[in-house]
C-alpha cells in the first residue's frame, strides 16, 4: 500500500520508497511518498499561511485539539506500538509503551495550557506595572531521528501545536509509518489546513530545506552530532533563527564498591542493551571501582548470557535488531576498532542469523577498557558496553566527565556522601541515582550539556521556553 504527505490539509503523492522491517526483511510495511524540495516549499508556504489562524485560536480549543489527538493515540496504542515494533525493530512492549507516552505526551500538553503564563513585576516608578507575555514563535520545523518514532514527533509537535506554531514535521526515513501515522490522527482534527504539515523524505532534500528556509521561524532537531550542527549552523547564518537541537549521549554508569550488585547489574542490562543499545540515553561506559569490579563481571556475563534476541514481535525476546544493515555494519565496526585498541570481549561480539532475515546482533561487553579509546569515546548506538576500573570516587568522576558529550550519567552507591559528590561535580543534563541511564519521563526537562545539546531543553514546562517568545510590556496608567 502507498501512503502520502500531507500538505496544506491534503494528501500529496510522491516517488515511493519501500519501508523494510529490521527483523524480517521480507516484510515490506509500505511505500511511502518521498517529498521533493517543491514539497518542501509547499508545506513551509502552507504553515506561514496558517500560522495567524491557529496562533488566535483560543488557548481552550488549541487543547481540545491537543486531547483528541492524545486520547485518540491511546486508544491505538497496540497497533501504533506494533507498527514501531515493525519498523524500528524495538520489542513491541517497548513500541505499545512509546505510544503511549505519545498519547499522554499531547494530553500533558493540552493540560498545560490551562496553567498560568507570563510573569508580573515590581516597577521603580509610580503607577507603573511590568509583565511579561508569552507568543506563539511562528513557524517551526521539526527534524527527527529513526530511534523513537512515535514518541520524540510527539515531545515536539505538541508543545509545539500547544502553544499556537504551525509545523513542517519531517521524520527520519527508516521511520515513515509511526510519522504517516500520527499524521493521520492530527489530519482528522479541525486544525486549520496548513497548521500541520508531513514532508517525508531524506535529509538532503526536505530537512535542509526546512533548516535554510527563511520562512521557518524555528527549527527543532534531535539526531547525531554532526547533523546537529549542520543545522545549527544553517540557522544562524540564516539570520539567528531560533534552535534546538538534541544530539547524541556518551553516557557513564559510575558502579561504587559499596553499590548493591543486583541493582547495578540491572541498571547496566536496561541501560546498555534494552532497545539494543539504540537510545542516545543509553549506558555505554561503565565505571567500576577495583574492589568490586570481578563480582561485576561475573555478574553482568552471567546476566548476558540469559538475554534472548529476536523478531520485534516475538513476546520471548529481550531485545530486537539493529535498525537497519547500515547501523549493524557501524556497531560491528565499533566491536572490531576495540579490540584493536587492546579492549578485550567478555560477552558477544557479533552479527547472527536468526529464523527470519534481519540485523540481529549478540549483546557485546568489553572489558578492560580505557576511557580515552574510541569505543569510550565515539557514539556506537548498538548493544555495547564497556567497563572501565577505578581506584575510587574521585577517578570514577573524573572519568565520567572525559567525554565532549553530557547527556546523561548515573551512579549505583549506598554511600550519601558519594552520591551528592557526584551529583554536585558530574557535568550531564540528567543524573540518575541506583537506576539506569535510559529512563526518563514525559513531564521534566530533557537535555543534556556540552556536545549533546543545544538550545533549550525539550518536555515538561521547559518545552515552553523554545515553543514560544516572551515580551515585556510596562504600562503606566495616566491618572
Ligand atoms: P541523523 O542525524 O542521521 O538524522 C536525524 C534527522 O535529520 C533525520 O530525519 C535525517 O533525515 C535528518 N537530516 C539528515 N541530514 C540532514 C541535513 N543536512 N539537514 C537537515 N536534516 C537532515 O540521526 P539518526 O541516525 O536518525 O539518529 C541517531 C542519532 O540521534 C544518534 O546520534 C542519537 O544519539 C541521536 N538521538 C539523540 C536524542 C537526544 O534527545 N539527545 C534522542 C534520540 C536520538
Amino acid at each position: 500500500m502507498q501512503y502520502d504527505n500531507f500538505i496544506n490539509g491534503k494528501w500529496v503523492p510522491g516517488e515511493y520508497q519501500a519501508n523494510v522491517n529490521p527483523s524480517e526483511t521480507t516484510d515490506v510495511i509500505g511505500y511511502y511518498a518521498q517529498a521533493t524540495s517543491s514539497d518542501t516549499d509547499r508545506a513551509i508556504q502552507a504553515a506561514c499561511n496558517a500560522k495567524h489562524e491557529w496562533g488566535e485560536t483560543l488557548a481552550q480549543n488549541r487543547s481540545e485539539v491537543l486531547t483528541h489527538i492524545g486520547e485518540e493515540i491511546l486508544k491505538q496504542k497496540n497497533q501504533l506500538g506494533k507498527c514501531i515494533a515493525r519498523e524500528e525493530g524495538k520489542l513491541v512492549t517497548e513500541g505499545v509503551g512509546e505510544a503511549e507516552r505519545a498519547g499522554r505526551t499531547f494530553l500533558y500538553y493540552a493540560h498545560q495550557l490551562q496553567q498560568a503564563t507570563g510573569e508580573m513585576f515590581l516597577s521603580s516608578r509610580e503607577r507603573t506595572s511590568i509583565h511579561t507575555v508569552r507568543k506563539p514563535v511562528g513557524t517551526v520545523g521539526i527534524i527527527t531521528p529513526w530511534n523513537f518514532p512515535l514518541a520524540i514527533p510527539a515531545w515536539k509537535i505538541a508543545p509545539a501545536l500547544a502553544f499556537g506554531n504551525t509545523v513542517v514535521f519531517k521524520p527520519a526515513t527508516l521511520v515513515p509509518a509511526s510519522a504517516w501515522n500520527l499524521a493521520k490522527i492530527i489530519s482528522e482534527t479541525n486544525l486549520p489546513h496548513g497548521a500541520f504539515n508531513l514532508v517525508m523524505g531524506s535529509g538532503r532534500a526536505v530537512g535542509d530545506r526546512i533548516s535554510k528556509s527563511k520562512s521557518i521561524d524555528a527549527v527543532s532537531f534531535t539526531g547525531s552530532g554532526e547533523t546537529g550542527k549542520q543545522i545549527i549552523q544553517d540557522c544562524i547564518n540564516i539570520g539567528n533563527k531560533k534552535v534546538q537541537t538534541e544530539m547524541g549521549g556518551k553516557n557513564s554508569l559510575v558502579i561504587l564498591d559499596d553499590a548493591d550488585i543486583p541493582t547495578a547489574v540491572e541498571a547496566v542490562i536496561d541501560g546498555a542493551y534494552y532497545s539494543a543499545g539504540q537510545r542516545c540515553t543509553a549506558t555505554s561506559r561503565v565505571i567500576v571501582t577495583k574492589g568490586i569490579i570481578e563480582e561485576v563481571k561475573t555478574c553482568l556475563v552471567n546476566r548476558i548470557a540469559e538475554l534472548t534476541v529476536g523478531h520485534a514481535l516475538d513476546s520471548t525476546a529481550d531485545l530486537g535488531p539493529l535498525a537497519s544493515e547500515n547501523q549493524l555494519s557501524n556497531v560491528l565496526e565499533y566491536v572490531k576498532i576495540g579490540v584493536n585498541e587492546g579492549a578485550e570481549i567478555l560477552s558477544g561480539g557479533a552479527a547472527f542469523d536468526a529464523s527470519t532475515p534481519g540485523f540481529f546482533m549478540q549483546p557485546t561487553l568489553f572489558t578492560g577498557g580505557r576511557s580515552d579509546m574510541r569505543i569510550n569515546q565515539e557514539e556506537i548506538f548498538g548493544p555495547v558496553a564497556c567497563l572501565i576500573e577505578v581506584d575510587g570516587i574521585d577517578e570514577a568522576i573524573e572519568t565520567a566527565n572525559d567525554t565532549d558529550y553530557g547527556l546523561c550519567a548515573g551512579i549505583i552507591s549506598e554511600s550519601p556522601q558519594s552520591v551528592n559528590k557526584f551529583l554536585r561535580e558530574v557535568d550531564a543534563g540528567m543524573l540518575h541515582v541506583n537506576r539506569s541511564t535510559a529512563l526518563t519521563e514525559l513531564n521534566v526537562p530533557f537535555g543534556g550539556t556540552k556536545s549533546s545539546t543545544f538550545g533549550p531543553h525539550e518536555q515538561g514546562a521547559a518545552a515552553r521556553e523554545f515553543y514560544t517568545t516572551s515580551s515585556t510590556v510596562y504600562t503606566t496608567t495616566t491618572s
